[in-house]
This record gives structure tokens, sequence and C-alpha cells, in this order.
């Protein structure tokens, strides 16, 4: 298995509402990012999609949030880059159905991985409730309810391979998909996606600062949970948006 970090580019976001911070003004870049895993018997996996630059073109700004976007890359480009196309990927898995994650998902029509858009069920629910009902927020119906997609979902922890792992996630959304990636040389790594959105959200147990009590409390359950994970496989954490940190292991290049 070889595995890559790609960076994506993204928005200066306000920190406290993805990391409780004591000034309200603190802006976080907040980087958006996808991991191609090229795999002997799964193929090649696309974990996450980033931004939809069509849909940063203005629509952003009038639907949902009026932040600076900076750097963002298509998908599509970013795999050119590393000399594949949309149409050379056998498999997409969404931590997520937000924007920053299915923004990419456009650029797979007709492709073999439209068919095999992994997802967890309480999140592809989730995002269909909210769009069918008006409700304002992170998931946009023309990024993922695109003609000829085919969804699977997964409700709990499930192995494509012996050293790929996913696992549901009940906070941040009903259901994001963190995972587990097993190197030979490069040790397991572990994404959370958004339920712990940097480092310091992880190390001094910080939950965004516009959480509710339910919410505050899905986020400390969690968080121990993928401690308890972390330990069980002595994995190296990728949290969801910490741009130092992604931008360092993209860096490492392919990482086998
Ligand atoms: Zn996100």
């Amino acid at each position: 298995m070889e595995v890559r970090i790609l960076p994506l580019g993204g928005m200066d976001f306000p920190k406290h509402r993805l990391v409780r911070c004591q000034d309200p003004e603190e802006m976080l870049f907040s980087l958006a990012w996808a991991v191609l895993i090229r795999h002997p018997t799964l193929g090649n996996v696309l974990y996450d999609t980033g931004h939809s630059p069509a849909f940063l073109q203005g629509e952003m700004q009038r639907v949902l949030y009026d932040y600076p976007v900076r750097g963002i890359v298509p998908i599509q480009k970013a795999l050119a880059q590393v000399g594949l196309t949309p149409g050379d990927m056998d498999q997409l898995i969404l931590s997520h159905l937000h924007f920053d994650h299915a923004g990419g998902l456009a650029a797979f029509a007709g492709t073999q991985a439209f068919r095999h858009v992994l997802v967890a069920e309480a999140d592809l629910k989730q995002a269909w409730w909210s769009v069918t009902t008006g409700q304002k927020g992170p998931y946009i119906r023309s990024l993922f309810d695109l003609p000829g997609i085919r969804f699977e979902t997964i409700r709990d922890t499930t192995w494509l391979a012996e050293d790929l792992g996913l696992f549901v996630q009940q906070a941040h959304t009903p259901g994001v998909l963190g995972m587990i990636l097993k190197t030979q040389h490069h040790g397991t790594l572990l994404t959370t996606s958004d339920t712990l959105a940097t480092a310091e959200s992880y190390q001094h147990d910080l939950p965004p600062g516009t959480a509710a009590p339910a919410v505050e409390a899905a986020f400390h359950a969690n968080r121990r949970r993928v401690q308890a994970l972390a330990a069980e496989y002595q994995a190296t954490l990728l949290f969801g948006h910490d741009a130092a940190q992604v931008q360092a292991w993209a860096g490492k290049g392919t990482l086998d």
C-alpha cells in the first residue's frame, strides 16, 4: 500500500467554531485535504475530495460563509500532479458530506469510483434531512446529490482490507468516518476528520467553542475513543483541519 496526503486549499475560519479559544476574533486556516491510497487489492482509493471550485465562485459567500478562501486545489488537479485522473480511481470514501469534504465529488461523474462512494449511513441520512428540510449549514445539496452517484454506507467499524479500516464517530455529525491505515514503513496513521479539528483540540481536550452541552459531551466521548484507538494501534493521528500537520505529512511524499 502507498499513501499520499494531498492538501487541497482552504478557508480562513473563526477558530472558536472549531476549537475553543479565548479570542473570538482569532482565525484559523482550515485546510482541506485528501488521502490517496494505492492499494494492492482495493485499487486506487481516495478519502475525501476537498472543496468545489465552482461552489467557491460566489455561491459559498451567498449561501454559507463569507470568509477568505485561499489556495484551492481542485481534486482532479491534485490527482494530475501525481499522474492520475478521476477515472483511475476505484473507490471514494467521504469522512462526511460537508462542503469541504464532498466538494470534489462532481469531478468523478461517470467514473467507476462514482458508483462506490462510501460514507457513514448516519451522515448520509443527516445530509439528506438537512438539505430537504431547508436547514442552513455545511451540507450543500448540489455537491453530493449528483446524477449517477451511488453511495455505499456503513454503520460500524469496517475493514476494507487488513491494513485499511474505517470507524464511525458520533461527533461533529451523527457519523464521521475515521480511517486507520497500517503502512509498512511509516507506521499506522489514523485520520479523525473533523471530530478533532487540530492537534491542540486533541491534546488540550478543547471542543468547538460554540458546542452545545450534548455536542460537547459527544466530543469528549469520541476523543476518549480516539485516544484508545491510537494506543491500540500505536497510531499517528491526523486531524481534520490542522494546516501545519497536513503540510508536514504532505511533504513526506509517498508513505509506504
Ligand atoms: Zn471540514
